[in-house]
């Protein structure tokens, strides 16, 4: 069995206002519940970085939006601004508002819309002054039957059976605890807050549900109520859908995965300028945008450098931040792997792979991948 980690320290996740000094800048990270952006915060988030960071967005893979290349100063200048946006609505809880949900929810497939779990989780979060307290680790994820983000190992998942069960999953695994689709916010806002308590009863600083020794059955007796027999969780795809989809209302979404998660000023701009109500990034690093009459915006993404053919190389092709972001990197990783997708000549024969630049290898996706890491010799396939 792997040792449970101890930690002796909070953790220590950059946010918004608590930015990371990295050897670009300080870096800010802007938690994004569900991904969910309208037109006019994507605006705000292009100006801001084409005014305070590096001109581009990096997306994360817990949906979220991070700058980079900021200086040191620039903090409460973006805060008030993302403020002003609806996007800091608590300054006490910005790094632990970490929610994925299902994508394409209510608009394409799935057993229910679990569309509105998270703004109301979200604001069950900040409502509860306790909460503010949980760790910028910490991670909720709502999966509407799709099996999409179930699998990926949430601390807290909801997830659909049938149109009136939830199914309660902690640290990725079904709990055998079941709620009706009404009840599914508030059964996760309790399972956030049962987690806190067992943590304080081990006097630890866990980050994470699965740190807590039985920390899922704790959490679950502590909750109590009837357990079903616990349902094996999906495994969440490994790589991103890309392209059109036809909406069950007879519109078509469009999803564009974002090579290397780097999302340009001008990028955002052109996504702000297409969506007809907001936008949603998903795990993957990729944007949907949803709700349009048609497929015909699909050309100007992709003349813009988004990638809409679910057969690109981009799909499969992941990086850490490598120089001159990381201090530790041994190599341009980015600009390496622009350069052999470009060239055709991505090693492992285009395998799903991650380029790193050391072997802290970070930002490894779950799953079976290659990992390319930098040496001073050049990239070891490993
Ligand atoms: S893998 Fe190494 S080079 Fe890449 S971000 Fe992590 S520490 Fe930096």
């Amino acid at each position: 069995m792997t040792p449970l980690p101890l930690r002796d320290r909070a953790d220590a996740c950059p946010g918004a206002l608590q930015t990371h000094a990295a050897a670009d800048g300080a870096l800010a990270r802007v938690r994004v519940p569900g991904g969910v952006l309208t037109a006019v915060q994507l605006r705000v988030l292009a100006t801001a970085a084409r005014e305070l960071g590096d001109g581009a967005l990096e997306l994360t893979s817990r949906g979220n939006v991070q700058l980079r290349g900021l200086d040191q100063g620039a903090a409460p200048e973006l805060g008030n601004r993302l403020a002003a946006a609806g996007l800091l609505p608590s300054a006490t809880h910005e790094t632990a508002r970490n929610v994925l949900a299902s994508v394409l929810s209510g608009r394409s497939g799935g057993l229910l819309d679990v569309r509105s779990w998270v703004p109301a989780f979200d604001a069950g979060q900040c409502g509860d002054p306790e909460l503010a307290r949980l760790p910028g680790r910490f991670l909720a994820a709502f999966d509407d039957g799709r099996g999409d983000v179930a699998g990926l190992g949430a601390d807290i998942g909801l997830l659909a059976l049938d149109r009136s069960t939830v199914a309660l999953l902690l640290a990725g695994v079904d709990s055998g605890l079941r709620t009706d689709p009404d009840g599914a916010v508030a059964l996760a806002l309790a399972a956030t807050r049962a987690f806190l308590d067992v943590r304080e009863a081990d006097g630890g600083t866990a980050w994470r549900v699965g740190e807590l020794a039985d920390g899922s059955a704790r959490i679950a007796a502590a909750l109590g109520g009837a357990h079903a027999e616990p349902r094996p969780v999906p495994p969440s795809p490994a790589v991103s859908p890309a392209g059109a989809v036809r909406q069950d209302d007879g519109r078509t979404a469009l999803v564009a995965v974002v090579p290397l998660g780097r999302l340009t000023a001008e990028q955002t701009e052109l996504l702000a300028s297409t969506t007809a109500t907001e936008v949603q990034l998903t795990p993957w690093r990729s944007v949907v945008v949803p709700d349009l009459p048609d497929a015909s915006a699909m050309a100007g993404l992709a003349a813009a450098g988004l990638v809409l053919d679910p057969g690109s190389p981009w799909l499969r092709v992941t990086a850490c931040a490598g120089r001159p972001g990381c201090a530790k990197s041994l190599a341009d990783v980015r600009g390496d792997v622009v350069a052999a997708v470009t060239a055709g000549e991505l090693p492992a024969d285009g395998a799903r792979q991650h380029w790193v630049g050391c072997e802290r290898r970070c930002g490894r996706p779950q799953g079976d991948v290659v990992d390319v890491v930098a040496t001073p010799t050049g990239y070891w396939i490993a």
